[in-house]
């Protein structure tokens, strides 16, 4: 048996845990193969054991939120994912939102909204958990993490905890710090605070929406991992994308959207590969049409062909 799997047994994980798991079962788009070991975590306290223990067998761990934001290789992740289902949320003080990084942002949004709390509305339609906004900088209808975000509370790969405040996270245009380090190597967001200004329910309700209205209009609702492409200095990468003719493109199952010419939907019966082409035909073709160099939106995670035009994210 493998040393981490003892480690597992020994502290009473070994019935939840997931061998060979596909990650086509926790992730959007629906495609990925597996990964080596998974468990499904709603508590924090176990969240800190089981990184712990993963060091300790000398195995890198991730955590999957949503899974909205990734593409894992046909091959899968070599090394232990913690899918994070930790959802407490409160409001221990008027107007700082404090919760786990497992809670749905569109749930965050919700709560705020209802209790007349104004700063997250444009995140009332998007996909995945807190953590995962943290680390892309999550945003919307022109509103992100970064505008009102107090503090994270980070595991390092080390064990340390750290309370990092909205400037260590050196956010941008859909990146932070964390988003910076790969995936396998990051620092973990456990917890985080928003801090949120009085509003008007009704005003925050009819603002969301909305948001959902157009959301509903611009969004394909087959499987997809959301924009695969940030948008330029000048334009949005969609137009850029739809101006090169590729609306509809498909290899194998995969296809651009169209509706949405940035997004890559999964028609059914997509590999990672499928996609993984898709977009480097979106990314060479701008480049040929446009002469502008599209970046990354969404991650590439796990066991893939070294292909540095696939996986760089800034
Ligand atoms: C239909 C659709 C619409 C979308 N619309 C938007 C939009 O309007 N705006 C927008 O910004 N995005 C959008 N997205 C993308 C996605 O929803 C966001 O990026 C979301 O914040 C990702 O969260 P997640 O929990 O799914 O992250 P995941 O995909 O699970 O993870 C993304 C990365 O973050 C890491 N991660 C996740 N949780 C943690 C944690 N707790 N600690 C450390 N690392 C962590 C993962 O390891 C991975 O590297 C959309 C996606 C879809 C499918």
């Amino acid at each position: 048996m493998h040393a981490f799997v003892e480690l597992l047994q020994v502290r009473g994980y070994s019935e939840r845990l997931l061998i060979n798991e596909p990650m086509a079962n926790h992730t959007t788009i629906r495609v990925g193969g597996p990964a080596d070991w998974m468990l499904v975590v709603t508590r924090l306290d176990e969240m800190i054991e089981l990184v712990g223990l993963s060091r300790k067998a000398g195995i890198p761990a991730m955590v999957v939120g949503g899974g909205s934001n990734i593409l894992v290789a046909d091959k899968g992740i070599r090394g232990f994912v913690i899918i994070n289902r930790c959802e407490a949320i409160e409001m221990p003080t008027a107007g700082t939102l404090e919760c786990e990084a497992g809670v749905p942002i569109k749930a965050a949004s919700r709560y705020a909204i209802e209790r007349g709390w104004e700063g997250l509305e444009w995140a009332c339609g998007v996909p995945g958990t807190v953590g995962g906004a943290v680390v892309g900088n999550a945003g919307a209808y022109g509103g992100c993490i970064a505008d009102n975000l107090a503090w994270a509370d980070l595991l390092h790969t080390d064990g340390r905890i750290e309370c990092a405040s909205a400037a260590q996270l050196e956010f941008s245009y859909r990146s932070s710090v964390l988003k910076r380090v790969p995936s396998l190597e990051r620092p973990l967001v456990l917890r985080c605070a928003f801090n949120l200004k009085p509003g008007d329910t009704a005003e925050l309700e009819r603002r969301a929406q909305s948001y959902t209205r157009q959301r509903t209009e611009r969004i394909p609702s087959e499987p997809s991992a959301g924009s695969v492409f940030k948008r330029t200095l000048q334009f949005p990468a969609g137009f850029l994308v739809e101006q090169c003719g590729l609306k509809g493109y498909q290899v194998g199952g995969a296809q651009v959207s169209k509706l949405h010419a940035n997004v890559v939907i999964n028609t059914g019966n997509a590999s990672a590969a499928d996609v993984a082409q898709v977009i480097n035909h979106m990314r060479r073709q701008v480049w040929e049409n446009h002469g502008l160099q599209l970046e990354l939106e969404i991650e590439f995670v796990g066991d893939w062909p070294a292909e540095p035009d696939t996986r760089s994210t800034k």
